[in-house]
């Protein structure tokens, strides 16, 4: 199983007989020979028409002209059921397009279908879909990572070119840690959520999966920017990072912040390891490190967990039995009977814990108390971009674990610590390849930056790719 590369790909569109059908004709096989991984739900029905249809027209300055993409389950895209991978929405139809997929198209993408994910992008291994596991690529019976596994899966096996995933603590990040690939989750507001199932608006982006920064960049630059059907987007127009990789960029002008040792404490020890030797390898390249703690890292996790599951209980209070998807008429109070049937267990573990969270005798003590902390975290952030460029640190603490392995919902909240604090502060964060366990697992490492310089991270992330 081979990452894509879509600039080798085009160059073979350009100078050889090959054509962007073609090219996707061979991936719908691919797909069905690799069926098992179980990544994708619907498969776009006029796949091989749009793509022929790119190959005859000169589509002139179409920046992603052939570029196939899998796009997780919880992004409305019209043609194709979405299920946010649970039993509630197991039969609907979207009647519109998000203006990320409208963007895609409109700059010569070809989406090849949706991708299985954890059930409303409630998850980090990519078992909670209700439609059944993902697999990982390269290690069967091991979790591929999650909410996003579908998405990360397409990409690290060579099923699709690059793919939209939705990262609200991380669903981005650690499954392309898992998986081997690039994961980015931009700034909150850097790209629409117009079409977006919500999860936990203040703190849901959409994220891009590649198996390269180049690929990475494009795709951003498509689909960023101001959105008037998303009033949080940011006012600026598209990213031009892809500009900013052509010029070269020198690690010696580079301060990087790393946490301090009682942050890393629980790190597996190949985490360990390829986090040491990264330090080591970029310091003899000229990169500045210093030791910042973030004030505040200990309430993160607490913070996610109480902002991300009052947010869900809210949001996913639409699907009633009246409006969306499953409808169970077995009892009187049919709203009851369908959101009881049709809900996962993971599900209804967020929506009571979030309903607790806001009720009147609880409110100030959790809720309150958690806008506060997310106050003291983004202020964190703030000092530490004062000084540094940027912040490395694991995607991680652990390896990809097998299927079925972290059974108590605590153990799995907790292998958020990593990703969550960039959701909180909005800020934008990338996961990118690392090295390997003794295994041979994957492993990723993270970079953070200030909020919306999302185009910096890529260049930097690129430099740091270059020379490891
Ligand atoms: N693993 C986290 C959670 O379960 C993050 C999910 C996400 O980013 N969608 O909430």
């Amino acid at each position: 199983m081979q990452v894509l590369d879509y600039a080798q790909d085009v160059h073979s569109v350009q100078e050889t007989t090959q054509t962007f059908a073609g090219i996707t004709e061979q991936l719908i096989k691919r797909i069905n020979d690799q069926q098992s991984l179980n990544v994708f739900l619907s498969m776009n029905p006029n796949v091989i028409q749009e793509a022929q249809n790119i190959d005859q027209h000169n589509h002139e300055g179409m920046s992603l002209k052939g570029m196939t993409i899998a796009v997780k389950d919880n992004i409305s895209t019209t043609g194709m059921p979405m299920t946010c991978g649970s039993k509630m929405l197991e039969h609907f139809r979207p009647m519109y397009d998000a203006t990320v997929i409208e963007r895609l198209k409109k700059n010569g993408a070809i989406i090849l279908g949706k991708v299985n994910m954890d059930e409303f992008a409630m998850g980090s291994s990519g078992e909670t879909s209700y439609f059944g596991p993902t697999d990982h690529p390269q290690f069967p019976g091991y979790v591929p990572g999650g909410s996003s596994s579908g998405s990360a899966v397409s990409v690290a096996a060579g099923l699709s070119h690059a793919s939209l995933g939705s990262d609200t603590g991380g669903s981005v990040r650690q499954p392309a840690a898992f998986c081997g690939i690039y994961g980015f989750k931009p700034s909150y507001g850097r790209i629409s959520r117009y079409g977006l199932t919500a999860f936990a608006s203040s703190l849901d982006q959409i994220g891009i999966f590649s198996g390269d920064v180049a690929t990475m960049a494009l795709v951003f630059d498509a689909i960023s920017g101001h959105d008037s059907h998303d009033s949080t987007t940011d006012p600026r127009p598209t990213a031009q990072s892809s500009e900013l990789l052509k010029e070269p960029f020198d690690l010696q002008t580079l301060t990087l912040a790393i946490l301090p040792e009682q942050d890393l404490m629980g790190l597996d020890n190949d985490v360990r390891r390829v986090y040491e030797e990264l330090v080591k390898k970029l310091t003899a390249l000229g990169v500045k490190f210093i030791h910042q703690a973030i004030p505040g890292s200990k309430a993160w996790i607490p913070t996610y967990y109480i902002l991300a599951t009052a947010e869900a209980s809210s949001n996913l209070a639409r699907f009633d039995g009246v409006r969306y998807g499953w409808r169970d008429s077995s009892s009187n109070d049919m709203t009851m009977a369908s959101r009881s049937s049709g809900f996962g267990m993971e599900v209804k573990r967020r929506i009571m814990l979030g309903t607790y969270v806001l009720s009147s005798g609880y409110y100030e003590a959790y809720y309150v108390k958690a806008q506060k902390a997310r106050r003291a975290i983004v202020q964190g952030y703030s000092s530490i971009f004062s000084k540094a460029d940027a912040l490395l640190l694991p995607t991680t603490a652990g390896l990809p674990f097998k299927r079925g392995e972290i059974k108590n919902p605590l153990e799995m909240y907790l292998s958020d610590y990593f990703t969550v604090s960039a959701n909180i502060a909005g800020i934008p964060a990338i996961s990118f390849p690392a090295g390997n366990s003794s295994e041979g697992l994957p492993i990723g490492m993270q970079l953070q930056t200030a909020l919306m310089n999302d185009e910096v991270l890529l260049a930097i992330t690129q430099a740091i790719s270059s020379v490891h």
